[in-house]
């Protein structure tokens, strides 16, 4: 196990190792304007870094505020949101910056529980709002934070604890939560990273009950629900992001979308299942039904 001298140790060369190779020019790194933060938290949910890099600023130059995201028009906050995939976060952040301008005066509330209550905001993200806008005593986890500490600690010894998650809490140092969990995100994402670590050069090598060769237990991943599309399995999300790319340009029949959306677009065997996801994505509020077209809504 990782005795309290080395857990100093640890925090110490993560923090020195950020400080000089970190990614301290993100934008998101430069406020601590909550709204912001909360932007950019949504954003990075399931989008990689360089391309929220890319549309947080325009975002933000379109919605500078609570205020101006409440009264948008949907249409235009999933036009902004192009190129982000996931569209239903650009709703659920829609209605959350309509709830913050009805109930809360156009602020970010500042505490856990209640950030819990507002759509698209779990247990992850209401803490990381917290943490990187207002430096708060918390802790999040997710796959990346939790791999560096998993290793440090040996694959053996991880899965003979009862509570992982304390563990990696614990190792968050008072006063300094933001500056931590920063340091910790860069420093899985470019030395203790999923494939290939760079153990060598690893300045925790000397702690790391995983080096030279940290081989995970990684469980197989179940495929995701989608349709052959030339031979190749493509996710269906990935079809839904197609559509609402389509139709942030124009409207269209199920047809058009079709051919669209799907190279090897078949007018027999393809229209129910495409159908079905219309619907879904009418029944989300994402897009409506006008005679036989559709549009954003
Ligand atoms: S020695 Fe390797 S496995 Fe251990 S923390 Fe460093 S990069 Fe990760």
């Amino acid at each position: 196990m990782i005795t309290s001298t080395q857990k100093l140790e640890i925090q110490k060369r993560i923090l020195s190792w950020y400080a000089e190779m970190g990614r301290n020019d993100l934008p998101w790194r430069q406020t601590d304007n909550l709204y912001h933060i909360l932007i950019s938290e949504i954003m990075l949910q399931q989008t990689n870094v360089p391309k929220v890099r890319e549309r947080y600023v325009s975002f933000l130059e379109k919605f500078p505020d609570v205020n101006a995201l409440a009264n948008a028009k949907q249409s235009d906050v999933l036009r902004a949101w192009q190129g982000l995939g996931y569209n239903r976060r650009a709703l659920n952040l829609h209605k959350c910056a309509k709830i913050l301008h009805s109930k809360y005066d156009e602020k970010v509330p500042e505490n856990v529980d209640t950030l819990l209550t507002l759509p698209g905001i779990g247990p992850y993200t209401s803490n990381a709002i917290l943490i990187f806008g207002k430096n708060h005593d918390l802790a999040t986890i997710d796959v990346n934070v939790e791999r560096v500490i998993r290793r440090l600690h040996g694959n053996k010894n991880w899965k003979k604890l009862k509570s992982p998650s304390d563990k990696i809490k614990q190792f968050v140092p008072k006063g300094h939560s933001r500056e931590w969990h920063e340091a910790l995100m860069d420093f899985a994402s470019a030395i203790c990273t999923k494939r290939k670590a760079k153990c060598l050069i690893c300045p925790l090598k000397d702690f790391c009950k995983s080096f030279p060769d940290p081989s995970d237990f990684t469980k197989p991943k179940n495929r995701e629900v989608g349709r052959e599309e030339n031979g190749k399995h493509v996710p269906r999300r990935i079809f839904r992001g197609r559509i609402i790319e389509l139709l942030r340009e124009r409207r269209c029949d199920l047809t058009q979308i079709g051919v669209t959306i799907k190279s090897d677009w078949n007018d027999i065997s393809d229209k129910k299942w495409l159908k079905e996801i219309l619907d879904n994505l009418e029944k989300e509020g994402m897009i409506e039904r006008i005679r036989q077209k559709w549009k954003l809504k």
